[in-house]
């Protein structure tokens, strides 16, 4: 066959990462070569937390390797080390790992049917007298009932770590809601809205808290000689940093292009029976991390799987994102709350969901064409 005739159209991912512009990050790499400082707070690391806290509009902000580890040390730094954790099943498994590796007892609580978020009521069901937290996840980047949510841990005196690691830059009423709860956790993986490869971040409310996790983030670390508690190292290295530092230049143009994206599969979506998908809510400044779409197969006349592989046929690489429930995993068969999680609307949330492609390269033709693959019946 002629290659002229024969074109292979390349696949439409899921995701696509942000990526600084070769040339500018070739000069920072430069710099780093002169200065000879690779890691350990370095002239970038201290230049990101203090961009990265302005930008996120909060006042303490510790970077870390990746988006898990600032959850395990969000617990080690509250001395959360046992009893059990009100958490949600409808998340990336991280979430729940992070209490299994500080001997926590995950309990799974439902969600809401529309958003995925952890039903607060659901919550206060869920609490016994070994209940020592809450860990709850703002899912596709949509704020969880926060208000309700610390009524019930003051109530109980309960803390409170948020997994907002799909929440980068989200703002509620003006206010970023990373400052909800004890401590928010972030992601900067390569697949999340903003990215230094692998990275993440731990927000907190106090200045001497921001300080002991700086130390739990290295090793415990009080001074040259000393060690006062057994940490950890996940310290982010000058050339991630770096790079984080060109791609929060660009971040708000790949966000307002996921926006334009939002829009086109939204107003598409509206005339094709048995497909919901989420809009936006007033007051939130959202981030468009993902788009979920909803499909009941009874009125659509195709079942979520059947979607999802005729998507894949037609080369659009979409996401059964969180399928299946985080108990499900074989990691949790033998965990009692696990077995015992009454969560209905998180499984029918896991069984009718796809994500739809939503990256800052899409633009109104791709989203067209994907959706035209939607409406043929
Ligand atoms: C991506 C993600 C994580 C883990 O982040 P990494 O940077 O990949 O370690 C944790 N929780 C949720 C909800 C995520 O989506």
């Amino acid at each position: 066959m002629n290659s002229k005739t024969h074109s292979t159209l390349s696949p439409i991912t899921v995701t696509s990462p942000l990526l600084p512009d070769l040339g500018e990050f070739t000069e920072l790499l430069q710099d780093i070569w002169q200065r000879k400082w690779l890691t350990n707070n370095g002239h970038y690391h201290k230049q990101l937390e203090t961009a990265l806290a302005e930008y996120l509009g909060v006042p303490y902000i510790s970077l870390f390797t990746n988006g898990t580890l600032p959850l395990i040390t969000a617990l080690q730094a509250l001395n959360l080390t046992q009893g059990e954790v009100i958490t949600t099943p409808y998340s990336f498994v991280a979430t729940t790992h992070a209490l299994i590796w500080n001997g926590l007892t995950p309990v799974f609580a439902d969600v809401d049917p529309v958003w995925g978020n952890l039903d607060p009521a659901a919550v206060e069901a869920a609490i016994t007298d070994r209940t020592v937290a809450i860990m709850p996840v703002h899912v596709y980047g949509n704020p969880c009932d926060t208000e309700a949510l610390q009524r019930i841990a003051d109530k109980h005196g309960l803390k409170i770590i948020y997994d907002a690691a799909h929440a980068f830059g989200v703002k509620q009423n003006g206010r970023s809601i990373l400052e909800a709860g004890d401590m928010s956790t972030l992601s900067f993986h390569a697949t999340k809205v903003y990215n230094t490869v692998e990275g993440g971040a731990l927000v907190c409310q106090t200045a001497e808290m921001k300080q002991h996790i700086d130390q739990l983030r290295n090793f415990g670390f009080t001074g040259e000689t000393e060690v006062e508690a057994a940490g950890i190292n996940s310290k982010m290295d000058e050339i991630r940093a770096a790079y984080g530092l060109l791609n929060l230049q660009q971040v708000d143009s790949a966000i307002a292009t996921r926006e334009r994206v939002a829009k086109t599969y939204r107003n598409a979506l509206a005339g094709i029976p048995g497909i919901r998908c989420l809009q936006d809510i007033p007051g939130v400044q959202h981030n468009y991390a993902y788009f979920p779409i909803y499909v009941d197969a009874a009125t659509y006349g195709r079942t979520r799987d059947e979607l999802y592989f005729h998507l894949k046929e037609h080369g659009i690489l979409a996401r059964r994102y969180f399928y299946p429930v985080i108990p499900d995993f074989a990691a949790y068969a033998n965990s009692l709350s696990a077995r015992a999680a009454h969560i209905p609307n998180a499984r029918a949330l896991a069984n009718s969901v796809i994500c739809l492609p939503m990256h800052h390269e899409l633009n109104r033709g791709n989203a067209m064409k994907i959706l035209s693959i939607i409406s043929i019946q």
